[in-house]
């Protein structure tokens, strides 16, 4: 490959900066003209690409969001949107593209190579972690600390007051962020689509901890539970319950935000490098992943294909530490 264009799309993740600078960067070291294009698959239609070099990316591993902004595009599903994208790549002789998003990112680049040929490699960038072909996706660990510290301060205010506490996390149809900062936060319950949930369990958790003396507690609940919404959830709890002091917090976006932990930002550079390397080598249409601490390639038909399975262990000790 001679000249690459790189951009960030769907949901936005902390992380996506650190990724961009790896490319930017690896591709120089290599030689390799770099384009950042703007908003996406917008960019590409609308004809946003800018030079980067070294000094673009310069102190942006540090920065939350993404500096070459994300964007949901309409246009890029149709078959004209993706001409025009073409014409555009053509235009400056693009021959490799590292695209930084998630899962409906993926399906885009490989309906976009599979059209024109243009090499294409993905980098996992979401908060949900539910790509597979890697342990973890760039932006997951910082939420889930996000999402951790901010559970161990409703805990303080739950405990204070005697309350119950239903804490939605994000994740999408995912409960890793659910399972992970619920284990991490001590909580009585935690509901995941990944797992049969009923409200007969939920109920006698309660009783136990009653039984045990505990005053307030936390259940955490990820946005894709199956068993209903955080509020019918809590509704019914209520009614089980008429002396809890029940509340609802739903975290939301705060937790797609702030500085990448330094796990994301190792991920980025480590996944950023490898996209360029894969493109080097020939390859196209898949995923640079980590996996056991190696850098993998997936393909994307894959990535997108399979799911990660939730870690048996990790469900059965959350359990087990709960009581
Ligand atoms: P994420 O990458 O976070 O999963 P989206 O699902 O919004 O985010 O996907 C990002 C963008 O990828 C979409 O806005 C669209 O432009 C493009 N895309 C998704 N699916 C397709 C598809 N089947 N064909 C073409 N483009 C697609």
């Amino acid at each position: 490959v001679k000249k690459i264009a790189v951009f960030t799309s769907g949901g936005d993740a902390p992380g996506m900066n650190a990724a961009l600078r790896a490319v930017v960067r690896t591709a120089s070291y290599y030689n390799i003209e770099c384009y950042g294009v703007r908003e996406g698959y917008n960019g590409l239609i609308n004809d946003d690409f800018t030079r980067m070099g070294p000094r673009s990316v310069k102190n942006i591993i540090t920065e939350g969001g993404t500096i070459l902004k994300s964007a949901r595009s309409l246009e890029f599903k149709t078959k004209e949107g993706r001409q025009k994208a073409y014409e555009n790549c053509v235009k400056r002789g693009i021959d490799g593209m590292v695209c930084i998003g998630g899962d409906g990112t993926f399906r885009g680049a490989e309906v976009f190579n599979k059209e024109y040929g243009i090499k294409v490699i993905g980098v996992p960038g979401t908060i949900d972690n539910d790509i597979f072909g890697t342990d973890n996706t760039i932006g997951y660990d910082t939420a889930l600390n996000t999402a951790m510290e901010a559970i161990d301060k409703i805990r303080d205010t739950a405990t204070s007051h005697n309350r119950i506490f239903f804490v939605e996390v994000m994740g999408r149809d995912a409960g890793f962020i659910a399972l992970n900062s619920g284990l991490a936060t001590g909580a009585i319950g935690i509901l995941i689509p990944e797992k049969k949930d009923s409200i007969e369990d939920l109920f006698t958790r309660f009783e136990r901890a009653e039984k045990a003396g505990k005053a307030s507690s936390i259940v955490v609940v990820a946005e894709g539970e199956k068993l209903g919404s955080i509020y019918d959830i809590a509704k019914a709890t209520q009614a089980g319950f008429p002396d809890y002091d029940i509340r609802v917090a739903i975290l939301g976006h705060i937790q797609r935000g702030g500085s990448p932990s330094c796990a994301d930002r190792v991920l980025a550079s480590r996944l950023g490098y490898g996209a360029v390397i894969g493109l080097m080598d020939g390859k196209t249409n898949m995923m640079a992943g980590m996996q056991s601490n190696k850098l993998t390639f997936t393909s994307i038909d894959e990535a997108i294909k399979k799911h990660n399975e939730m870690d048996q262990e990790l469900l059965k000790i959350s359990e087990i530490l709960a009581i």
